[in-house]
């Protein structure tokens, strides 16, 4: 195929993707694709960077933080008067928004490199149901796996009107799942679920709240959210001489083909 014809069927493919309509990514050839990205990006506002992720991309940030002396630290550590916390730092979190198969996988891959993190579970049983005995079985795998598993909630599922009651009620069925006491939580999609600030009731054991987690320690927050990175990526946010709280979603690093 000649470089016209390339041309042509690229403002095609183009015109049918101005109009919404689905293409399947098979149709396309490989250089067609790479065309195609390289259009994206020429159109993307400067003040964003498109990056795609991959499982190598997230191998190398593994690697690049272990050789910058980070050390990985858990949500339950910041409970007050427990471990005493390194001085350079990344609180690493996964958020299990859905298909918690894909987060055992990046559980794995992360014990094998010597990497611990946070994986957030949500118990509302609007993505996967976790009390489906192979999901019970992969979260509990991630947790042997030496990770700390927190529980996820969105505030506009709440059953009771108390937030507070409802982050119990749910760190209680999760500590179930898990087979031992969960000691963190975070919120999910505050933007559009809304956000509160939650009150444990009076008695309930000390848990960690992740977003005062990262308020209170001045981390600096970066999250993979719509795979489009915003002031920071990974990469450059290690530049920064901070301590950091990083967002990962497995599936769309370890299957980007998939998002
Ligand atoms: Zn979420």
């Amino acid at each position: 195929m000649n470089a016209l014809l390339i041309q042509s069927a690229l403002l095609c493919i183009l015109a049918i993707l101005n109009c919404q309509v689905a293409q399947p990514v098979s149709d396309f050839t490989k250089d067609m694709e790479e065309r195609l990205t390289q259009t994206r990006l020429m159109t993307t506002p400067a003040q964003f960077k498109l990056s795609r992720l991959s499982r190598h991309l997230y191998m190398d940030f593994l690697a690049t933080a272990k050789a910058r002396s980070y050390a990985f630290v858990h949500f339950q550590d910041f409970l007050a008067g427990d471990v005493v916390l390194p001085s350079r730092y990344i609180v690493l979190r996964h958020d299990i928004d859905f298909a918690p198969r894909f987060s055992l996988e990046m559980a794995e891959l992360e014990s094998a490199a010597g990497v611990s993190s946070t994986f957030f579970v949500l118990v509302d049983g609007q993505f996967y149901n976790p009390l489906d005995s192979e999901i019970v079985r992969q979260i509990r795998r991630i947790h042997a796996l030496g990770h700390e598993v927190g529980l996820h909630f969105a505030v506009s599922t709440s059953v009771h009107a108390d937030v507070g009651q409802e982050v119990a009620f749910r760190l209680s069925v999760l500590s179930n799942i898990v087979g031992e006491a969960v000691h963190s939580f975070s919120q999910h999609d505050p933007v559009n679920a809304g956000f509160a600030t939650v009150t444990l009731p009076p008695g309930h054991r000390a848990c960690v709240d992740a977003s005062d987690v990262i308020k209170n320690n001045n981390l600096l927050y970066v999250s993979d959210s719509a795979m489009m990175w915003r002031r920071y990526t990974f990469a450059t946010a290690m530049e920064e001489s901070r301590n950091l709280c990083l967002l990962a979603h497995p599936h769309s690093w370890l299957h980007p083909q998939d998002d």
